[in-house]
């Protein structure tokens, strides 16, 4: 699957500018030996504690756990979400409150699953980066939206979503972009 080595390859990327004393996480980079998101799936009930990075590289069975955990609930079809995205979540979730569990709206979407959503719902993108794993909506219970979407603006680590009505945010791998 080249699609997913891609992500991986990407994520390395990523990785090595984190250890870089620039990013928010990087400044405790070379002592973090490990890194867990705890999640709350909103639409399924479940929840996950994992901890998808020890000792230097991902952790493939953590990984899949939170494939699973992100899948499009309609369908349960389950694709691999792009590592990229979850050392940013990570890095803005931790910038906002460190250890809070992520409530997930949405994470992949099936073709079928968003071309409902674009013909039934406004503002929803035909080319969504959720179809590709790139991009999950949140919010943090306790921590006020208008701060998640702050830290998220501040990594700048790709598009950034604000919905003040369903109380969540967008984030995305994409473009460096704002709405
Ligand atoms: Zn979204």
């Amino acid at each position: 699957m080249t699609h997913r080595r891609d992500f991986f390859k990407r994520s390395a990327v990523f990785a090595t500018v984190l250890g870089a004393p620039a990013l928010g996480l990087a400044a405790t980079a070379p002592a973090v030996r490990e890194r867990t998101l705890r999640m709350y799936n909103t639409h399924t009930g479940e929840s996950i504690r994992s901890t998808y990075w020890a000792d230097g590289r991902f952790v493939p069975d953590a990984i899949s756990d939170i494939n699973k955990l992100l899948r499009d609930h309609r369908n349960n079809k389950v694709a691999p979400i792009d590592p990229t995205l979850l050392l940013l979540l990570d890095q803005i979730s931790t910038d906002v409150k460190a250890g809070s569990v992520l409530h997930i709206i949405s994470g992949y979407r099936s073709p079928e699953t968003n071309q409902l959503l674009a013909d039934t719902t406004d503002g929803v993108a035909r080319h969504s980066l959720h179809l590709d794993g790139r991009a999950i909506d949140v919010r943090m219970p306790g921590s006020p939206l208008s701060k998640l979407r702050k830290a998220a603006l501040h990594a700048g680590g790709g598009g950034v979503g604000y919905y003040a009505d369903s109380q969540f945010v967008h984030l995305d791998t994409g473009r460096v972009r704002h709405w």
